[in-house]
């Protein structure tokens, strides 16, 4: 029987790796719904080519162009933020959730209350509703896969482990563009030079986002909320060669590492074929050509994002709504060249220390509606911190 799959964010750098496994092997699967943003040409070229059902983009306005894209095909054509939902509650039993940031949320949402399996690489879904999104998946009966490669390598060393003898999770990071830059140099950082990452190719949004750590920063958030582990026993290590994914450390002192290329599609893949392995066509490791592996402590002056998550975790309630929001729109500055480099983790701790002032929204109940309002308060928030500091 084939499976039928959707991928939310089919046009971008996990979604084409998607695509890329699926098409390999296209008798194994149907596709029900593709979606994308701006990019047209591609959501509607691999829509044809995979046969999938429907076709959404999230801009509204791309409505036409896309539906032009498709004549003659069979396929559907939908736009806008609804239309995406609408297409995540398409029967399927297996949907990627690839879309970047916060959008990603309700459509993942919808996702899980059809009941399906949902593999999970949009981490900014359990940053800023861990909560809500465990509990919609436990009362639809839903199973959520990670795809954060950290992640998927957790999982994968606990297999037949019990949570009770896990005594600590290591989230390993390459360090990004500027690990070995001058600390001093920093604020000089370009662009161009922070979407460059040493050993991964993705999007540019994670890439910036893994040169200032605030990648990490939304892991360790994200591993708490999926693993339902203190926040003390999650570590953070600086592994250059991103070769090691993650390290589980057991009661007993054993250690279960996770290691392969760095190449989303093992983990994408992996999530794809649960609960069985499928061949990979990922490059296999030669330890003995790699001869060592090194691994250094992250210098907290350098990644001031680690400690903001330190300090979501401990606040709790919706605070992982603003620090992703926060960042969201810090990044959107950086990106815009508004703000430096180094100027972002300032905006996120600006919006944190005003959400913390309104406790009032931070302690709201965990709902969708009151995490749209802290996403809003924090964009609003980092906005004003750049509106002053130019004053
Ligand atoms: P990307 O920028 O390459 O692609 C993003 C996708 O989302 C595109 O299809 C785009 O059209 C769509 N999109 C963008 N804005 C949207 C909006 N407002 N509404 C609906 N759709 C929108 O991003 P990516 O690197 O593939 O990352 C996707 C997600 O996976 C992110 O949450 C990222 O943190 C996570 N992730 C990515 C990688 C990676 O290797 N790229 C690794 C781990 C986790
Ligand atoms: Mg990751």
């Amino acid at each position: 029987m084939t499976r039928r799959v959707t991928i939310l964010g089919a046009t971008g750098s996990i979604g084409q790796n998607t695509i890329d496994l699926i098409a390999r092997d296209q008798g194994r699967f149907s596709v029900v719904a593709l979606t994308g943003g701006q990019n047209i040409a591609r959501l509607a070229a691999d829509a044809r080519a995979l046969r999938a059902e429907l076709a959404v983009t999230a801009d509204p306005a791309l409505l036409g162009p896309l539906r032009e894209a498709l004549a003659g095909s069979d396929v559907e054509a939908a736009a806008g933020p609804e239309a995406l939902v609408e297409a995540a509650r398409r029967p399927a039993d297996w949907i990627m959730s690839a879309i970047v940031g916060a959008a990603g949320l309700q459509p993942g949402l919808a996702a899980l209350e059809q009941g399906t399996v949902l593999a999970l690489a949009n981490k900014e879904t359990l940053v800023t509703a861990g909560p809500l999104v465990m509990r919609t998946a436990a009362a639809h009966g839903a199973t959520i896969l990670p795809v954060d490669s950290e992640h998927s390598a957790v999982f994968q060393a606990m297999l037949g482990e019990d949570m009770s003898s896990v005594e600590r999770i290591i989230l390993t990071a390459s360090g990004g563009a500027f690990r070995d830059w001058p600390l001093e140099q920093l604020p000089e950082a370009t662009l161009a030079q922070a979407s460059t990452h040493p050993n991964w190719d993705m999007g540019q949004r994670i890439t910036i986002d893994s040169a200032s750590m605030f990648n990490k920063a939304l892991e360790v958030i994200e591993a708490k909320e999926f693993f339902d582990i203190a926040p003390e026993r999650i570590e953070v290590l600086i592994h250059p060669e991103s070769m090691i994914h993650a390290v589980v450390g057991h009661i007993d002192g054993g250690m279960l590492a996770h290691l392969g290329a760095p190449d989303m599609r093992h983990a994408i893949g992996y999530a794809l074929n649960h609960p069985e392995r499928a061949p990979l066509p990922v490059e296999r490791l030669e330890l003995a050509k790699l001869g060592q592996l090194t691994f250094r402590a992250p210098d907290p002056a350098r990644y001031p994002a680690l400690d903001l998550a330190r300090q979501v975790m401990a606040r709790g309630g919706l605070s992982g709504a603003v620090f992703n929001a926060a960042k969201e729109k810090a990044l959107d500055l950086f990106i815009a060249g508004q703000v430096r480099f180094t100027e972002m983790a300032d905006l996120v701790k600006f919006a944190l220390d005003q959400a913390d002032t309104h406790s009032g929204l931070i302690d709201a109940e965990i709902s969708l509606d009151n995490i749209l309002k802290a996403d809003h308060f924090a964009r609003c928030q980092a906005e004003a911190a750049m509106a002053q500091r130019q004053r």
